[in-house]
């Protein structure tokens, strides 16, 4: 081999917003506080404060590689860490305040969090916890002195008095690419929290690849908004997008109802957002309810569960956006493929084309995918085959952190990263998934897609949002029944929604029940929990059996 004769310099997280601040300094980052206001600053403002958090974190004698937890919102103050922390060579751990209590007592004793950051919504919800975790040396809570609330926390500080003390400028330090930058923790519906641990090399490589305008098409000149939280697989790696990019930031902070969120899309003229379909199905009620409309329609992005085609045909045809569907996972950094159309499928009829976009879209640069059978053996990339999705590239875990039992269980042979995911691949490449493999319902040894029934029973009128577990039946082992959230006030039958699917699926598939709720149950990461749903529906009987 003859070896290239380039220099060898790392991929740092702190190289992206010392390049907003260089050359997209005047771009701004506007947030909704959690005090209230909407805040404005710009890329320079955040680099200025992103040395300051670095400063004050060496003064509270944190070194490289300590673990620093987020309790926050998006907003500017968790931007800053996201710089600040990882910037100075800590690991910034996100930790999703919407687990349950004895999970985050369980995954910040885990990390080994040294100090936690919070913003004050999460105050009284960690009080408690405080006597509970064993690393934690204080705690500083994101707001100034005027709104500091009183708090039981030990060593509680204030976010800016700690800026205060320090500089605005600083020479951020150089280290090995692959030392850890960040920490996500899977919300573990099933088992417990396992840790992604991401380092700055996987991280910047991420960036690169999800402001293709292939992936998520960040640039300069837009304005994105993340409604993923930051808590969240760092919102999918947009707010360091945005600083490459110098795409200006919105941050809705911790509003993400319909109306709040029509505001900052409309007032603050986004052109791109991203979020799970909960909170898209709640834009679009609030924006049906009021006949309010987009002056420039965004492009939304819909990942984190499955778009239902009326979803997008809503967003398309009533508000006159683009949508994109996208999938990944926490152990992906997270964005595996993008449904961005290929030049040749834009020249299909529009409804072909929806059939494009109701998939999850191609690998992004970067993401190579496999399917296999239960032996391991791949199959074929035909539209028809499916099994489980294998996963391999440089923002993919090698492992889960400090967890080998975990480790252990989700490579193959090959070191392919097991998804856990079942779906197709088609020949362009683009992968429609049929089910979580346990959420998978398997009636006379065939699969029935609980994912596929929801996306169309969500296609009728008076649904506003649908689920799909297997019960336990006598002769087929497991038959679908179908669980749904009626639209606003009204009150489909189960027979007109059993009509409405006859025909738009195999006679096979036709759920043997439709039961009725006023809401379903969400996990931590707002999907729908099937886990809680099969606990809700334990002593239910299918009348077919
Ligand atoms: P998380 O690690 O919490 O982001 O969850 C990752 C999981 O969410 C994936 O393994 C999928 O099961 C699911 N998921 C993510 N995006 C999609 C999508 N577009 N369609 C269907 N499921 C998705």
């Amino acid at each position: 081999m003859l070896r290239g004769q380039m220099m060898d310099r790392p991929l740092l997280i702190s190289s992206l917003i010392k390049y907003a601040a260089d050359y997209q300094g005047d771009v701004e980052v506007v947030s909704r506080t959690v005090e209230g206001p909407i805040h404005r600053y710009t890329y320079s403002d955040c680099h200025r404060r992103a040395c300051r958090v670095a400063g004050a974190l060496r003064r509270l004698g944190v070194e490289p590689g300590d673990r620093i937890a987020t309790l926050a919102w998006n907003g500017y103050r968790h931007l800053e860490l996201y710089f600040g922390v990882s910037g100075m060579g800590a690991v910034l751990h996100t930790v999703n305040p919407r687990l349950f209590a004895d999970q985050i007592e369980y995954i910040v004793n885990h990390a080994e969090d040294k100090y936690v950051f919070l913003d004050v919504t999460f105050v009284p919800l960690l009080e408690p916890f405080a006597e509970m975790f064993t690393s934690v040396r204080g705690y500083v809570v994101m707001t100034d002195r005027a709104n500091m609330p009183e708090t039981t926390l030990p060593n509680a500080l204030v976010y800016e008095e700690l800026l205060s003390a320090e500089k605005d400028d600083h020479d951020w330090p150089e280290f090995d690419e692959n030392a850890a930058a960040s920490l996500c923790y899977t919300s573990g519906t099933t088992s417990r929290p396992k840790g992604a641990l991401y380092s700055h090399r996987s991280t910047v490589l991420h960036t690169y690849s999800i402001c293709l305008v292939e992936a998520l098409g960040l640039s300069s000149g837009h304005a994105v908004l993340p409604a993923v939280p930051m808590f969240h697989a760092n919102a999918w790696g947009i707010p360091y997008g945005c600083a490459l990019t110098g795409s200006k930031l919105v941050l809705p902070g911790q509003h993400y109802d319909g109306e709040s969120m029509f505001d900052l899309l409309e007032n603050e003229g986004v052109t791109i957002t991203a979020g799970v379909p909960t909170i898209w199905q709640m834009l679009i009620e609030h924006m049906r309810a009021t006949g309010k409309s987009f002056s420039r329609p965004p492009l939304v992005l819909i990942g984190g569960a499955a778009a239902p085609l009326s979803m997008i045909r809503a967003f398309e045809e009533e508000f006159g956006c683009d949508t994109r569907h996208a999938w990944g996972m926490t152990e992906m950094s997270p964005v595996g493929t993008s449904g961005h159309l290929k030049p040749r499928l834009l020249g299909l009829p529009k409804e072909e084309q929806y059939a494009y976009k109701a998939k999850q879209g191609h690998a992004i640069y970067g993401v190579d995918l496999k399917i296999v059978d239960d032996d391991g053996k791949e199959l074929p990339h035909d539209g028809e085959a499916f099994g489980e999705l294998l996963v391999r590239g440089s923002w993919i875990i090698d492992s889960y952190f400090k967890d080998e039992d975990a480790t252990a269980a989700a490579f193959d042979d090959e070191g392919w990263f097991r998804t856990g995911d079942v779906t197709t691949i088609d020949p362009d490449g683009y992968i429609h998934i049929v089910d979580r493999s346990k959420d998978v319902i398997k009636s006379g040894g065939e699969w029935i897609s609980s994912i596929d029934l929801e996306n169309i029973a969500t296609g009728h009128p008076d649904v506003a949002q649908a689920a799909v577990i297997g019960i336990a039946h006598p002769k087929w082992g497991e038959r679908p029944l179908l669980i749904v959230v009626a639209a606003g006030d009204r009150q489909p039958t189960r027979d007109e929604i059993l009509t409405f699917l006859d025909g738009k699926i195999a006679k096979w598939w036709m759920p043997d029940d439709v039961q009725f709720v006023d809401a379903l149950p969400l996990t931590a990461t707002g999907k729908i929990s099937k886990l809680q749903l099969r606990e809700m529906f334990k002593d239910y009987a299918l009348p077919t059996a």
